[in-house]
């Protein structure tokens, strides 16, 4: 599976590793990661996908008018803001569904007289198109990022996208006034449907809401998950902290397998998400808060109150912090799952852990979530020496 066919692979930058064999790039990342942890012990294999196309579950464009009219809709070059068109057929890696909606509204901008917004004038309503879909229910979500709260024939413009694309559940306008370069704003108004949508992972139902992070690769994350969970060796009788929880899957998913479950995530969104998520799939156990990982854990070292056996951990890519970790230590679980995006900052803080602990790293596994790109997903179990 050599794959040479992407047109702005040079441009682009996304996907390092496109132009060689699959299996190929499974083993310099397995090697790569057995190179960078190989201190910690032995990185046992890595999880591939059988077929590593079009997995990304999530697609963000930019948009860019040009001087003759013609309007691109794509990603960034490396490095700049420049819009790359989208390859005819779409990008490799992600979903093709986003694509022929992503053509579509293309194809409806000049006929609604939508505005491309201009970062440099600040002048033009649409910043992005950002798609999202869910790979067991079918259901899509487009998110239209507007520089305005004002969305002129919005309502038409919904009514003409659905009816080219039936299978759009829903369409939410984000609005994002800010001069960033983050994509979605804070504020949503729902134009069709729930303003959400909903997937299944592992026998679980998950609402996911336009803010709310979700794993990008819905296959791989359920094999990450069954390996984080295996690690845990979980009886039933355990009391769970899910930190980093997100919109609570890897605590939802534990539930039936443990005794309680705790889960700590900062934004509200996702919360909120978790909290329905726990009760859309009937788990009386399980409990979320929001609150910064570190200061939950902080006030739970100090109270001292609760016993907890096993910690997930699933930071963002920078990792997890002093306070957070010696706060685990402080309350002194007999595992902890470190589930990372970001294999230099798992490196940094298995090195806090171990050496202000008697934590030893027993296993560890990587998971190929981001198939033809340099990253790479890692499960790692930490358990306490004797
Ligand atoms: N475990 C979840 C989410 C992992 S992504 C899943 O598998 O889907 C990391 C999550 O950490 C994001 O949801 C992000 O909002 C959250 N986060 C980032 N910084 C945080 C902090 N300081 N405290 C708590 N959560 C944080």
């Amino acid at each position: 599976m050599a794959d040479n066919r992407c047109p702005i692979l040079k441009k682009c930058g996304g996907c390092q590793y496109i132009g060689r064999n699959y299996k190929e790039t499974l083993d310099i990342k397995l090697k790569n990661m057995r190179k960078l942890l190989g201190e910690f012990g032995k990185v046992e294999d890595i999880m591939g996908m059988e077929n590593p196309y079009h997995y990304r579950n999530k697609v963000n464009v930019a948009f860019k008018r040009k001087k003759n009219g013609e309007i691109l809709a794509g990603t960034y070059e490396e490095g700049t803001h420049n819009v790359l068109s989208n390859p005819d057929g779409g990008c490799f890696i992600e979903d093709k569904k986003a694509y022929a909606i992503i053509e579509t509204i293309k194809k409806l901008i000049p006929s609604f007289k939508i505005t491309i917004h201009n970062e440099d004038t600040g002048y033009g309503l649409l910043r992005h198109v950002m798609v999202r879909t869910a790979h067991t229910t079918d259901q899509v979500m487009v998110v239209l990022v507007t520089a305005s709260p004002v969305f002129p024939s919005k309502n038409n413009f919904s009514k003409a996208l659905v009816k080219a694309h039936p299978e759009i559940t829903t369409i939410v306008q984000n609005i994002n006034m800010k001069d960033t370069s983050m994509v979605l704003g804070d504020r949503n108004q729902v134009m069709y449907g729930k303003g959400y949508i909903d997937d299944v992972l592992y026998g679980k139902k998950f609402r996911i809401s336009p803010n709310s992070f979700y794993q990008i690769n819905s296959l791989q994350t359920e094999k990450l998950y069954g390996k984080a969970i295996e690690y845990a060796g979980l009886t039933g009788e355990e009391v769970i902290l899910d930190a980093y929880c997100g919109i609570g899957t890897i605590g939802i998913t534990a539930s039936d397998r443990a005794k309680e479950v705790i889960g700590v995530e900062l934004n509200k969104d996702a919360v909120k998400d978790a909290i329905n998520n726990a009760r859309l799939n009937s788990c009386k156990n399980v409990r979320f808060y929001n609150n910064d990982a570190g200061k939950f854990m902080i006030d739970m070292a100090v109270k001292g109150e609760k016993k907890v056996d096993v910690v997930f951990m699933d930071p963002p890519r920078s990792g997890s912090t002093k306070e957070f970790m010696s706060s685990v230590i402080k309350l002194s679980p007999k595992k902890i799952v470190y589930i990372s995006c970001g294999p230099d900052t798992l490196l940094r803080d298995l090195r806090y852990i171990t050496k202000n602990s008697d934590y030893k790293v027993e296993k560890m596994i990587a998971c190929d979530m981001f198939c033809w790109t340099e990253h790479c997903e890692m499960v790692v179990l930490l358990s306490r020496n004797g």
